[in-house]
């Protein structure tokens, strides 16, 4: 997973430190390179599993893809250290957004807990591989 350092700041100073469960949309660049991590305000979470607040994150992610990025994935947070892989729902929950974006291939689901960020591949396939966090230094290229 591709990401800036500023949009790994953003995941970090939300997800990394709010209560869970909380979570947001992913934005990346045309090159796929995520450039922007926008936190669901809404949604304060539960003690159970985080729902989404699909019509804010929708309005959200219209604004960036008016200006050529792209939906990227979907990061949340896990309570303590015990769960840094996809649940049934969030597995149910990628494969939703898939449907619902068929130019999409894949998206990255991301986990963030006590031990950071787990960045997980989901593809349209059903497939799903454990990624890693890579870093992009300076500003990409649209
Ligand atoms: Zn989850």
């Amino acid at each position: 997973m591709n990401i800036t350092g500023k949009a790994l700041a953003q995941i970090n100073d939300t997800l990394g430190k709010l209560p869970p469960e909380r979570g947001g949309i992913l934005v990346a660049s045309p090159k796929g390179v995520i450039v922007e991590f926008c936190l669901d305000q809404k949604n304060k979470g539960s003690r159970d599993e985080y729902t989404p607040d699909h019509e804010g994150l929708t309005r959200a992610l219209r604004l960036r893809t008016e200006r050529g990025l792209e939906l990227a994935g979907f990061a949340h947070s896990h309570p303590g250290v015990c769960c840094p892989k996809l649940s049934l729902q969030d597995r149910a929950y990628a494969r939703e957004i898939l449907e619902n974006n068929p130019h999409l291939a894949s998206i990255w689901m991301v986990v963030v807990d006590d031990n950071g960020v787990h960045p997980w591949l989901v593809s349209a396939s059903g497939r799903t591989q454990k990624g890693d966090v890579r870093v992009v230094v300076g500003r990409p290229r649209r």
